[in-house]
């Protein structure tokens, strides 16, 4: 996280020094990890400016701001979630109701953004999964 003191008399100084900085941040976070995220808080620019300087995911909240929006913002950025089921007692992670292996009973469930950390993912789900992350 960076942080930044800006002094400058006039306001219209403080937006150019802010924005500028804000083009380099943004750039940077964008060269490093071009999908991540970005929620940009600021007083010092109008929405139209503040979304100007952001590009791919991100969200643009100006000051004041209601906690309602912030957490909004949150969740529009968020990876969707999808249910995994696997067969109790069974390790292996299943996410496509497409799957011939896919547990219709006796099952564990879960609703995860990425496949679980813990235990296998079904080779046939991620096939299924990946002809729909292509279309
Ligand atoms: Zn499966």
């Amino acid at each position: 996280m960076r942080s930044f003191t800006i002094r400058a008399e006039s306001v219209g100084v403080r937006r150019a020094i802010i924005r500028q900085i804000l083009d380099e941040v943004i750039a940077e976070v964008r060269s490093i990890q071009p999908n991540l995220p970005v929620i940009m808080i600021t007083a010092y620019l109008s929405e139209q400016g503040g979304k100007a300087i952001l590009q791919g995911p991100a969200e643009f909240i100006p000051k004041p701001m209601r906690r309602e929006v912030l957490l909004e913002a949150v969740q529009r950025l968020l990876p969707p979630k999808s249910v995994y089921r696997r067969k109790s007692g069974s390790t292996v992670w299943h996410v496509s109701s497409r799957c011939t292996e896919w547990p219709t009973e006796k099952f564990e469930e879960q609703v995860f953004s990425s496949p679980p950390a813990s235990g296998e993912f079904c080779n046939e789900c991620a096939v299924k999964q990946k002809k729909n992350d292509s279309c």
